[in-house]
């Protein structure tokens, strides 16, 4: 089983391509992807990793005014917008070394287009030495559930499902049977249980966490908590996510994330 752990460090590349200045500035993505203790998106892996991964050691770059008309950005696929972009900082910005990260965010200032690409990493050459990286591009109030869910891509992690086999219409094309049907995981986003934190509302909605699968996935559940029923019968005590929820029987049953990313949840 993969295990994924320690400090996950992205580039965090903040690209201007419209005329007008971007009203988020750098400080805030230092805040949303990098700083701890901002409900930011570092806190959010944290917690939702239960402790195995951080985004410690990830650096914001730019604004940096591409140049490149957006319409000829337009016109260039999800991999050679990142591709490209990517190795226009690493021409424009001496401090920046691409060896260091894992992923690439490319954060543009208007919504040219939005995403992780098939497979969430892509093979990227910088001065000589090709690598993978995970990889999302995303406009700049673009909410912290979708950045979260692009990450969950660049991590490794596919859509979630539910059973129902219900194909959802997304103007154009249609999901897979049962796809972004599980509102209780982020990898379902934009179709889930999500809120916005009072003490964080410039991120936008955030939340829910990962089911209990792609935990797994992860290699992140705590497998002294894992019970399995090889049938007959069993007896399983329940107990709360606690310090987060107090002792109800809706809540011993919940999911074992921080109430925050709960919040969106119904009935709480
Ligand atoms: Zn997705």
């Amino acid at each position: 089983m993969k295990h994924l752990n320690g400090d996950q460090k992205w580039a965090v590349l903040l690209c201007q391509l419209g005329e007008a200045t971007p009203e988020l500035t750098r400080d805030h993505f230092v805040d949303f992807c990098v700083n701890a203790g901002t409900g930011g998106l570092n806190d959010y892996w944290q917690s939702i990793s239960h402790g195995n991964i951080t985004l410690n050691g990830s650096a914001v770059y730019g604004w940096y005014q591409a140049p490149l008309s957006v319409a000829d950005f337009m016109n260039l696929s999800r991999a050679d917008k990142i591709s490209r972009i990517a190795q226009l900082f690493s021409e424009n910005e001496s401090e920046l070394d691409f060896s260091d990260y894992i992923g690439i965010l490319v954060v543009t200032d208007g919504d040219y287009d939005k995403g992780s690409v098939q497979g969430g990493s892509l093979d990227l050459t910088f001065n000589g030495t090709t690598k993978p990286y995970g990889v999302v591009l995303a406009p700049a109030d673009e909410s912290h559930s979708f950045y979260a869910h692009e990450m969950g891509h660049a991590f490794g992690l596919g859509h979630s499902f539910d059973d129902s086999g219900i194909e959802l219409d997304q103007g154009g094309w249609k999901s897979l049977p049962g796809e972004y049907l599980d509102k209780w995981d982020i990898m379902s986003a934009e179709n889930v249980w999500s809120s916005v934190q009072p003490s964080s509302p410039d991120f936008g909605q955030s939340g829910p966490g990962l089911n209990a699968f792609n935990m797994r996935d992860q290699g992140w559940l705590d497998s002294a908590r894992v019970v399995e029923i090889k049938g007959g019968e069993t007896s399983v005590r329940l107990r709360s996510a606690a310090p987060y929820c107090p002792a109800s029987r809706r809540r011993q049953l919940s999911p074992p994330w921080p109430a925050r990313y709960r919040s969106g949840l119904p009935s709480w």
